[in-house]
């Protein structure tokens, strides 16, 4: 209870802790442990430097999923834009992207060989550089989740409006519905209920959670950042295996609405089109992605330089893979700590500040 003590709100904290840990231990003859998996980088961060599992009985078990953009990012992806480096383009990239690595090597290895890589705070950086070297080619790394994509596609209109020809994007947008789907058919993945992410929550909507409730039985609980708003969606899954329920619950409502952000879906709708995509280390998810429409082909960077995007060969000895679909936690895997840190990452999952092996890292060694 440490960390919660020093949170602003610890009365709170300490109370719902302690109605988790009753109700825990009333279900605890009736139920084998809960597995709740939260899908999103910040909760991930938030559960570790909180200390979040440390306030929760030994029958409540928390278990990252798929949340972090750059942890689920192919490394053939990587191995594209060192590619289009080495043909002198300019890859403008989100800074988390700059260490990971590719089947051999990163962003930042290709830069200190000489390669333009600039790090872009925001996507419309991104214009900027392209206006600023109107005879150079500029590729920026589109990845990300659906709170992403939605700034991201906009650098199309805007390079439309400024009548830039010379911009692209290297896609590797990914869908969180689908990489729940596919968690749930993985009859090796043990989940019993979602903690659902937030911010991605407010661009799809609550209800896109329906399916895993009504058919698969699955609660789903959508939350905040907070520790207390983490901390409430454990309880209430914890409060809906003891009366027996399954339910999607919307404790975020302060900022998610139950049909999302249709402005932001209807940008999706306008320039992309669903895809199979790649997820590093889980492999390939049925329409999980989203690419570019064949009308707006020029600003597609794997199109306009022919180069693939697909597989890699990533080092065989990480288990981001395993960590990602929350069959482990990073501490088993035999490099944690030791042939891999922050310092020397093997994978994103410990390059990411979003990533699982980042945050027990950092928080529960
Ligand atoms: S500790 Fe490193 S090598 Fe192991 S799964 Fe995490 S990122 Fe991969």
């Amino acid at each position: 209870m440490k960390y919660i003590d020093g949170f602003r709100q610890g009365d709170a904290g300490k109370f719902l802790g302690k109605r988790i840990r009753e109700n825990a231990a009333k279900l605890a003859a009736a139920h084998p442990p809960i597995f709740i998996m939260e899908v999103c980088g910040s909760h991930t961060m938030a559960i570790s430097r909180f200390g979040i599992r440390d306030v929760l009985p030994d029958n409540v078990r928390l278990l990252s999923g798929p949340g972090c953009p750059v942890c689920v990012t192919d490394a053939g992806y990587i191995d594209a834009a060192l590619t289009l480096a080495k043909r002198d383009v300019i890859i403008a990239t989100f800074g988390d992207m700059v260490r990971v690595p590719g089947s051999s090597d990163s962003l930042a290895d290709a830069r200190s060989d000489g390669a333009d890589v600039r790090v872009c705070y925001s996507p419309a950086q991104a214009v900027d550089i392209a206006a600023e070297n109107p005879d150079r080619e500029v590729v920026f790394m589109a990845i990300g989740f659906e709170t992403t994509i939605a700034p991201v596609i906009t650098l199309i209109p805007s390079a439309m409006a400024r009548q830039l020809e010379n911009l692209s994007l290297l896609t590797a947008f990914k869908l969180v519905p689908p990489a729940l789907s596919a968690l749930i058919a993985d009859p090796e993945v043990k989940v019993d209920a979602f903690i659902c992410p937030a911010h991605v929550s407010a661009i799809i909507g609550s209800n896109a959670y329906l399916p895993y409730v009504e058919q698969h039985g699955v609660p789903c609980v959508v939350c905040g950042f907070e520790p207390l708003d983490i901390l409430f969606g454990i309880d209430n899954v914890v409060s809906q295996f003891l009366k027996g329920e399954r339910l999607l619950v919307n404790q975020y409502n302060r900022v998610v609405k139950p049909d999302g952000n249709r402005a932001a879906l209807a940008l999706f709708e306008k320039y992309l089109i669903p895809v199979d995509a790649g997820w590093r280390g889980i492999g390939v998810i049925p329409q999980s992605g989203l690419g570019i429409k064949d009308e707006f082909e020029k600003f597609d960077a794997a199109m306009r330089f022919s180069v693939s995007t697909a597989g890699g060969a990533p080092d065989p000895g990480c288990m981001c893979g395993e960590v990602l679909k929350g069959k482990i936690l990073p501490a088993d895997c035999p490099m944690f700590g030791d042939a891999c840190t922050p310092q020397h990452p093997v994978g994103p999952c410990m390059v990411s500040s979003e990533g699982s092996c980042a945050a027990h890292y950092k928080y529960e060694r």
